[in-house]
């Protein structure tokens, strides 16, 4: 039997998509027939993006799966139906990405860099900041991204927390879970980066008591999704000095409306939501791979556990 799948991602990426997806099945010898259109009663798995063409499901009846192509699912979850399972992207280079906008933000504030960009101003003024292991980064959230962030900050010599929902033990790494976690991987955290996905039970993470909770002057980073700040709290902690500085790449409204107090606020950096991308390659190879197992009755990987909303 030949596999339907349609693509519904950006129109504009299926000329490079659809290459790239044949090529795939080819090489996994996969039977399928991947076009970007097809009627929807024939459709057995939708490549799938928010961005895309499909936003009702029901016509699809016979679905057997639907393979995002982001890694956050929290606009996905809500609409494909909670019969089908649903899978979410995890990508080589998707990590790689988010992993060099981390380290490079991180060692921004590190070095202090902002100082000499603005320019000394004729003052030779020697600030020698501290080596890596004395610097402690928190990363709240030790999925695919968070992860591969941490590992690589911890192979700098950063001395790296991490929180997540159930405890782990990455090598390098202090891991922390739940409430009382989240605390200790607070206190000492002098640059904080959120990879943690958007659901209801990671909304407002940092909060005027989160916040309270870190040195005097910590650094925000933020590539994972605007909830998980509640932005009041953000702003009054940065007019009070308790936050230093923050970089923010993804926001409760995208695009960040220009009257948003964060564009004009001098100790705020703002991204477009641009820190990493899903990459068409090795993205192709994600999909191609999950289409294979799903037809050969395997276990798909990257499922999203809809009771989590991740
Ligand atoms: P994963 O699902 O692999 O990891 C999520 C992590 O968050 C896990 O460690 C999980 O814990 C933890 N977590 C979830 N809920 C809680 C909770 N209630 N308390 C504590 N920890 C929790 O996701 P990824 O690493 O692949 O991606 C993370 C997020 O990054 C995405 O959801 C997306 O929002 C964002 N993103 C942003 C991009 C950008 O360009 N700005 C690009 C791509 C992604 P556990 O391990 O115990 O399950």
């Amino acid at each position: 039997m030949t596999a339907n799948v349609l693509f519904a991602g950006r129109a504009d990426s299926w000329p490079t998509y659809e290459p790239l997806l044949t090529a795939e099945f080819d090489r996994l010898g996969v039977r399928a027939d991947v076009r970007d259109d097809f009627a929807p009663e024939k459709v057995d798995y939708i490549v799938y993006a928010p961005s895309g063409p499909v936003s009702d499901f029901t016509p699809f009846t016979r679905l057997k799966a639907v393979l995002s192509m982001w890694a956050g699912v929290e606009k996905i979850v809500p609409v494909v139906p909670a019969a089908v399972p649903l899978t979410r992207m995890v990508d080589s280079g998707l990590e790689q990405g988010m992993t060099e906008w981390v380290v490079g933000h991180t060692l921004r504030y590190h070095l202090g860099m902002d100082m000499h960009i603005r320019g000394l101003n004729g003052r030779w003024h020697r600030h020698i900041p501290p080596l890596a292991k004395d610097r402690h980064v928190t990363v709240l959230g030790l999925g695919a991204l968070g992860t591969a962030s941490a590992k690589a900050l911890a192979a700098l010599g950063f001395d790296v927390s991490g929180w997540s929902r159930t405890q782990k033990e990455i090598e390098g790494i202090t891991c922390h879970a739940g409430q009382d976690g989240l605390k200790t991987a607070l206190e000492r955290a002098e640059i904080v980066i959120l990879l943690l996905p958007d659901t209801p039970a990671t909304e407002n993470t940092l909060n005027s008591e989160t916040l309270a909770l870190l040195p005097k002057g910590a650094k925000i980073i933020n590539p994972g999704r605007g909830p998980l700040i509640d932005d009041a709290a953000l702003l009054a902690a940065l007019d009070s000095g308790q936050v230093g500085h923050a970089t923010l790449d993804v926001f409760r409204i995208e695009p960040l409306p220009p009257e948003h107090p964060y564009w004009a606020h001098p100790n705020v950096t703002v991204t477009p939501h641009i820190a990493s991308e899903t990459r068409e390659s090795t993205a192709a190879e994600v999909i191609a791979e999950n289409i294979r197992r799903a037809e050969a009755g395997e276990p798909l990987l990257h499922l999203v556990d809809r009771s989590l909303g991740y």
